[in-house]
């Protein structure tokens, strides 16, 4: 079968190969993969920036946003048909079962073992066809065949919202203003889920008003601000207690000024990955005096578990309803597979997709 890879450190090596199509056993299910959406994470990889392979090889088959059909299942799987849809999770427990990863929550692994599909020590699904275990996969309805490749950058967002919501049970606490910094990906997903939860949504980000990603932003509901006319630092004024951020720019001076911003008893959930080594000058005496007198909750959100992606399902089923066509423009790029160069050439996308076996 045809596999895209990389070599992990190495710049990029994105290259096509062939590879044994995988065999199951009586307790998995093999998915012939439809599409594979491509983020900055796997940008990354491709730089040699991040990603490892599995052990023993020197190579690691990318992709870790799938959408598949169930092709073959174990004789021993149950609750999965031939002809299934499904989303795959990503993250594997560490070899230590630490007590997080033993109870399902592997997103919150404590050793740093844990392996990641097509990212970590375990090839992904950026190739004609995986093999899974059925508790790692998520069934998706027909309906969703073309959006569903959405769900795992959704997860992200689901689990960032459901921890915010946890930590925010230290207070009564109805946020009437939210803030998503940055319009990729997952800045428009969170916003969407805000703004489905009816949350008063503003989302910040560098392109113009006039831009698809602005247009999508107010399609949902909610107000764009074109943040190279009106920087983070002044948005606090303008937006009065916000209650929310979502901190989606990847960018870690966005995730220092957005701590200068958020409101009185508010919560700021980071989830941008910053490679690099930037350094900072911060008003460190009054952020910290802030955050204290105002009970302010600053903390960071990787990964998703499996409760996170069916959170995510319903989610995309009721943008669907809302919104027709909205999570279809997400996806600016289709590219086939035989193409997967120009797929990672930087253009001006919100969201790639490879399609392998469509
Ligand atoms: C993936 C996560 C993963 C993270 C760090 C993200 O792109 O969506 O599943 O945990 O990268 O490797």
């Amino acid at each position: 079968m045809k596999a895209i890879a990389v070599i992990p450190g190495q710049k990029e090596s994105a290259h096509m190969r062939e590879m044994a199509k995988p065999e199951i056993s009586s307790t998995e299910v093999l998915v012939r993969v439809l599409r594979v959406g491509i983020c900055g994470t796997d940008h990354e990889i491709n730089q040699g920036l991040y990603g490892e392979a599995p052990e023993g090889e020197d190579f690691l088959v990318l992709g870790h946003e799938s959408i598949g059909m169930v092709e073959e299942t174990g004789r021993d799987v149950r609750g999965f048909e031939p002809g299934d849809l499904v989303v795959s999770t990503v993250r594997r427990s560490c070899p230590e079962n630490c007590m997080n990863c033993r109870s399902g929550e592997s997103d919150m692994c404590l050793t740093g073992n844990f392996r990641e599909r097509g990212i970590k020590r375990l090839h992904g699904f950026m190739a004609e066809y995986y093999k899974e275990t059925p508790v790692h996969l998520v069934k998706i309805p027909k309906e969703l065949s073309d959006v569903g490749v959405l769900l795992e950058p959704l997860s992200i967002v689901e689990k960032a919202i459901v921890q915010t919501f946890k930590i925010q049970e230290r207070m009564k606490w109805k946020p009437r203003t939210a803030l998503v910094l940055g319009a990729g990906p997952i800045g428009l997903l969170a916003t969407f889920v805000l703004r489905d939860m009816g949350i008063n949504t503003y989302t910040a980000a560098l392109s113009p008003a006039g831009s698809k990603k602005a247009g999508l932003v107010v399609e949902s509901g909610a107000h764009y601000i074109d943040s190279s006319e009106e920087p983070i630092p002044g948005l606090g004024e303008k937006l009065g207690n916000v209650d929310f951020i979502f901190e989606a720019t990847g960018s870690s001076t966005a995730a220092f000024q957005a701590m200068g911003i958020l409101g009185v008893n508010g919560v700021l959930a980071l989830t941008g990955i910053s490679g690099g080594n930037k350094k900072l000058e911060v008003e460190a005496d009054c952020l910290n005096l802030c955050i204290v007198l105002e009970n302010k909750a600053i903390f960071g959100s990787v990964n998703a578990n499996v409760t996170h992606f069916q959170k995510g399902l319903k989610h995309l089923q009721n943008f669907e309803a809302r919104w027709p066509g909205l999570l279809e423009k997400l996806i600016t790029r289709r590219v086939a597979i035989e193409d997967f160069k120009e797929a990672f050439e930087r253009k001006k996308d919100i969201k790639v997709v490879l399609e392998v076996g469509v």
